[in-house]
Order: C-alpha cells, then structure tokens, then sequence
C-alpha cells in the first residue's frame, strides 16, 4: 500500500508515555533550561520566523499559562505545551498565531503542534466529571483529568471519522460540496462513525445517507490515517466501488454531487472551477491518490 501523504501523520517525536506518570514531571521540566516549549492559544499555535516557536520555559512563564502538557521527547529534549488561560487576551509575546490549516513545517513540530492541539482541545471542554459534575484535576502530565470526589479518571480522547474516496464502475470519483462551503468547493464525502458501528459499515451507512449510493462492501480498501483535532476526530481514510451512479442528495448535508473523471476534474480544477481541499487534509491525498499524481492547484 503507497502512503498518502499526511502531514499530521508526520511526527519525528516519542511521545515517552511511561513519564507522564513521574512525580512533579512538569515542574521539573519547567525548571531545565533545555526543556522546549510550544505555546497554544485557544487552537492555534505560536509561531516565530516562519516556524513553530519552541521557547525556553522562562520566556513563558509570565504568559499566564492555564495548563502544561507533556508532549514527549527528541533528541534529549523534552517538549511542553503551554496552554494560555485566556486565548481571547494578547500575551505579551512577540510570535504570530497559526491554526492547523496554516501548518506545512519539518516533522518534528508539525508532529508537536497537532498533539498540543488536540490535547489543548480536550481539556477546554472536558472539565468536569461526566459522572458527578466535580471539576477534576489536571495530572499524569496532562493526559489524565481525575475526580477528587468519586476518583475517576478521564482520560482523552478522539472520534474515528471515514473518509472515504467512492468511485463508480467507470473509476469515477464522487466529489460532493457541503452547504457552507463556497461555490465550486469539493471534497470526498466524510461522516462519523456511530456507536456500535464498525468503520466499513460507516463507509457504507454515510454514503448511503447522503447520496443514495450503494457501495459494495467487498471494495472497502484502507488507505491511511491522520489525526484532525477540531475538535477530536481521527481521520481514518478508504477507497470504495460504488455499485450504482444514481445520485440522490440529502439535501442538509450535501448541496452538490457528481462524479468525475480524471480529464473532467483536472480540467475543471485548472479552469478554476473546482476547488480541492487543502493540501494538510486526508481528502486532498485521497483524491491525488484515486488521480495517481499531485495536483497543483
Ligand atoms: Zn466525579
């Protein structure tokens, strides 16, 4: 199987689990010089020169930081993330603020970035415990949200999504235009995974709802995997034969859908009249992988 080309699948570092249960992990790390520190306001990241900063620990602690995250290890350095309490106030730090869709940098950091993200993400709306209300506490580095009260822990997580690229008998992909999205935007057609349900029945189920396509099972290919945390879905990323062409919209999800061929979408795509998803998503390596090149746009 050739990889698609995922950035968010990109990180160069190790996520050292077993520390994060180490007494006093983040203090200790705060006060080592070498420790790395990537700073998240609300979702985006700060960014400096074009690149991720990566900022010794005293060049945030005035920030008014609301959450260290212990993102793991490279080369003998440890990396933190420090999460701002107020992502609506400017901090005092002379850096740019990049969301995700912004991000095309080495592995190391675009690795980082997306850990920070979805963790940072986690944590904003996951505060109290789902059980008895208590607000819990922040530990295991940041992995861990536990209850004082009836001593559960929380721990974080994410939501499988499919994506999936569906092509007809004549190899043509299925290309759909949500309703919020500008004229001539496409992407392949995406949906969660519900309760109970395994990812090819997903596969099948959202193509169903919203065209009306059959897909035969049996087609089902695995493709990839990345991680796309706003708020918390992993993308997980199939190719698929439809067994019928008939088109038949659910008209609150979907506001266009045809079918291409690889002249058609190229075509349409240099005259200006297709837009693809951004080069970081799953779609856009799903759709240069069904078209078996790049596409610039
Ligand atoms: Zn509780």
């Amino acid at each position: 199987m050739p990889d698609l080309d995922l950035p968010f699948a990109r990180a160069a570092h190790y996520r050292a689990a077993h520390r994060r249960a180490e007494p006093g992990l983040v203090g200790d790390l705060l006060k080592e010089h070498g420790t790395k520190v990537l700073v998240v306001r609300g979702n985006r990241a700060a960014i400096a020169r074009q690149r991720v900063a990566l900022l010794p620990p005293d060049d945030v602690a005035h920030l008014g930081v609301g959450l260290h995250l212990f993102l793991g290890e490279a080369e003998g350095v440890a990396y933190l993330a420090a999460v701002l309490a107020d992502a609506d106030a400017e901090p005092d730090l002379d850096v740019e603020w990049a969301g995700l869709r912004n991000f095309d940098e080495p592995d190391l950091e675009q690795g980082l970035v997306v850990e920070a993200i979805a963790l940072a993400q986690w944590h904003a709306v996951n505060t109290h415990c789902p059980r008895c209300g208590t607000r819990t506490e922040v530990t295991q580095g940041g992995w861990v949200r536990h209850c004082p009260t009836d001593g559960t822990n929380q721990f974080p997580r994410t939501d499988p999504a499919v994506i999936m690229a569906i092509t007809d008998v004549d190899d043509r992909l299925l290309l759909a235009r949500g309703p919020q999205w500008g004229p001539g935007r496409r992407s392949v057609l995406a949906g969660f995974v519900e309760p109970g349900e395994g990812l090819e029945q997903a596969v099948v189920r959202e193509t169903m709802e919203e065209v009306a396509v059959v897909v035969d099972p049996d087609s089902i290919e695995y493709r990839g995997s990345q991680s796309w945390p706003l708020p918390a879905s992993l993308m997980l990323g199939f190719r698929a034969r439809a067994t019928s062409t008939r088109l038949v919209r659910q008209e609150d999800e979907i506001a266009e859908a045809d079918w291409f061929t690889r002249e058609e979408m190229a075509a349409a795509v240099a005259d200006g009249h297709l837009g693809l998803p951004g080069r970081a998503s799953i779609a856009r390596s799903l759709i240069e992988d069904w078209y078996g090149a790049r596409i610039e746009d």
